[in-house]
């Protein structure tokens, strides 16, 4: 971050305080002379869940590229987890992995793995940005919609509780409001077209659970994933986090639903491959209650396709692009997105921002797309659009997952796409093809 060497700024607002706001917050402060996020609830005192991130009680995965990406953003960041004494270790060694059944074999992969929550990495985001001396988070303050002039947004209308409505000036007006994001209402209301969207229903339900660390649970690992595939809709994690504790985390698809109660937690859990989330389940304390959430559908807005833009009006996050949380991309995407944003305004140019943002947001968001939704247009019941070869790319990947149970290499391969750290076209390169063949034939 470089905020000498060129003069800051202008105004600009982020709407929500969560992840993607924070860290939008983080992206403009190196350009505009003040940054106000304007977030909804009040902030807690700890790292505990809030009203305006309900999938905060939810078990989530900081992939490999986001760690790295924030540590970009907040030089020390990693050595801040490891010394707030967040688990931590190799996602391949340290970490078991049933994929379409198969137990992958274990070897360094060399991606670090964090065992960190929700709540915690918000409130460690949130602290940094507090730091930063231009940027002042507003608690308890709702936006309302948009102030605009001509072809710009020039604000917005926020009130507070029981407060009148205000009017807040900003040369730019970022919209991180999560999955529940108004701009599409607010940019029909002013007379702007509306993105079209790419909606994909899987009807995901998430039940987590968290239970005292104690001995002999999960023998030292971090934790254990087993990932659903068609003809099993379900999925398991149990991960060991911050604060003495191991996280369960149930998941179902199109239809699947875990329950809440322990003796059909159990149940379900006992259905799944390995035995590791039945283990903590039946001999581990619980130390809340669980807690279920629904996400029926990932959607990706268009704003890159809309031949009318509102000036000044930038989307991120999840309001942006919400993704099929069983591949833990929500995050990373939104370290990207600001990584993105800042480059973008580095050199000062704010001319056609909103157009040249959309466009190459959209360009970032097709690898994590195409991932997450070619996992679920495995599933035959999922709608979507398949193409001529998807039926040989997904017997290719089916027989590499279950050559990754014998070759650690494949493993690895396959673990870097799912960490974003590698491209899903990595996995067709001759050296893999090969080892796919060579692994199933011994
Ligand atoms: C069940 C589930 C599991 C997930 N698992 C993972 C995972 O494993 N890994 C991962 O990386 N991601 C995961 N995600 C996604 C991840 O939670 C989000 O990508 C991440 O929180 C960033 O979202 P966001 O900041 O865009 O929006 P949110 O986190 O939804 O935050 C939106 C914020 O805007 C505020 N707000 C809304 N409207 C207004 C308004 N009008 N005025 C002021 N404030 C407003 C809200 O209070 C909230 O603070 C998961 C999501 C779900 C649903």
């Amino acid at each position: 971050m470089n905020t000498e060497s060129k003069a800051l700024r202008g105004h600009a607002v982020v709407i929500g305080g969560s992840v993607a706001g924070l860290l939008a917050a983080r992206a403009l402060s190196t350009s505009f002379e003040h940054v106000t996020v304007l977030e909804r609830d009040v902030f807690p005192a700890h790292t505990v869940p809030r009203r305006g991130v309900p999938q905060g009680r939810q078990v989530h995965a900081l992939l490999t590229r986001g760690a790295v990406g924030l540590d970009g953003l907040f030089p020390g960041f990693i050595d801040a987890m490891t010394a707030a004494g967040i688990p931590s270790g190799d996602g391949q060694a340290d970490f078991t992995w049933f994929l379409d059944g198969h137990r992958m074999a274990k070897a360094e992969s060399g991606l670090r793995g964090f065992g960190v929550s929700r709540p915690w990495i918000e409130a460690m985001i949130r602290d940094r940005v507090r730091e930063l001396p231009n940027v002042f988070l507003s608690e308890g303050t709702q936006v309302d919609g948009l102030l605009v002039e001509g072809d710009r947004a020039i604000g917005v209308r926020t009130r507070r509780a029981e407060g009148a409505e205000e009017s807040l000036p900003a040369d730019l007006v970022v919209d991180a409001a999560g999955r529940g994001s108004r701009a599409r209402t607010w940019l029909r209301e002013l007379g702007y077209p509306a993105p079209e969207q790419t909606v994909v229903t899987t009807n995901v339900v998430y039940v987590t659970r968290h239970y005292k660390q104690e001995p002999g649970l999960l023998d030292g690992e971090l934790g254990t994933t087993v990932v659903p595939y068609p003809g099993q809709p379900r999925a398991g994690v149990v991960i060991r986090q911050e604060a003495d504790v191991v996280a369960v985390l149930l998941a179902g698809l199109l239809g699947e639903e875990p329950p809440t109660d322990d003796a059909g937690m159990l149940a379900f859990a006992t259905g799944l491959d390995g035995q590791d989330a039945a283990e903590v389940l039946r001999s581990g304390t619980p130390v809340d209650d669980a807690v279920k959430m629904r996400y029926p559908e990932s959607t990706l807005n268009h704003f890159d396709r809309l031949d009318r833009h509102l000036g000044g009006f930038l989307v991120v996050g999840d309001a942006l692009c919400s993704f099929n949380p069983i591949y833990g991309q929500g995050m990373t995407v939104a370290v990207m997105e600001a990584e993105l944003l800042e480059s973008l305004l580095e050199d000062g140019d704010r001319k056609d921002l909103a157009p040249r943002y959309f466009e190459a947001a959209a360009a970032l968001l097709v690898e994590p797309w195409s991932l997450a939704i070619g996992g679920d247009l495995r599933f035959p019941e999922v709608e979507g659009e398949r193409g001529p070869q998807d039926e040989e790319v997904n017997a290719y990947l089916g027989s590499f997952r279950a050559a990754a149970a014998i070759d650690p290499v494949l493993g690895a391969a396959f673990l870097k796409v799912a960490n974003m750290m590698a491209p899903v076209s990595s996995l067709f390169g001759p050296d893999l093809m090969e080892r796919t063949q060579r692994a199933l034939d011994a």
